[in-house]
């Protein structure tokens, strides 16, 4: 799946492919919005177009990195998920002793850490030591359902960027992220 199989966010979609395209993805992005509006899709074409052989703007689905990635075979390309319903400090140290590796085989490490509002606190804290001085090499992409919670509260200091999906995107919203944005990065 590449951005223009990805119905509606066209904005978010266009923003991100033309910073790809500048080679200037911030390295902690979060995603928020509802389920099934494709958060996890725009974070994965995010990851394979940074990895991407054939193009810089977008995934090209062909290339060895492009399909290695799709079959979660690729090893930069890394997804944190909830064990048990949390995301434990355990996996974040894991996160931490990886993201100051050098990528194995690609261009860029991703760290793409799903239902991040289900961090424990300690794991939310060893997140934002890592936020602090990232390797250049290395994204993290945080998914959230909600936009009220503690992890995010704290990462709103961080000058982390954030994109608001919806399942009908209105210019009210983006136009409330791109405030959000100018307001932290003057
Ligand atoms: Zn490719």
């Amino acid at each position: 799946m590449a951005f223009q199989n990805i119905l509606g966010n066209s904005r978010v979609k266009a923003i991100l492919s033309k910073s790809l395209q500048r080679n200037r993805v911030p390295h902690s992005l979060l995603f928020i919005g509802p389920e099934g509006v494709g958060k996890k899709e725009m974070a994965l074409v995010v990851a394979k177009a940074l990895n991407c052989q054939k193009k810089t703007e977008n995934s090209c689905e062909e290339c060895t990195s492009c399909v290695a990635i799709n079959k979660k075979n690729f090893p930069d390309v890394m997804e944190v998920s909830p064990q048990k319903d949390v995301i434990k400090i355990e996996q974040m140290r894991l996160l931490k002793s990886t993201t100051y590796l050098k990528p194995m085989v690609g261009k860029k490490r991703v760290f793409i850490i799903t239902d991040a509002e289900k961090m424990s606190e300690e794991a939310s804290n060893s997140l934002l030591k890592i936020l602090e001085e990232p390797p250049s090499f290395s994204h993290i992409f945080l998914l959230y359902l909600r936009i009220y919670c503690y992890s995010i509260l704290l990462l709103i200091s961080y000058n982390c960027f954030i994109w608001l999906f919806s399942s009908s995107t209105s210019l009210i919203t983006i136009s409330l992220v791109f405030s959000f944005i100018k307001s932290k990065n003057p």
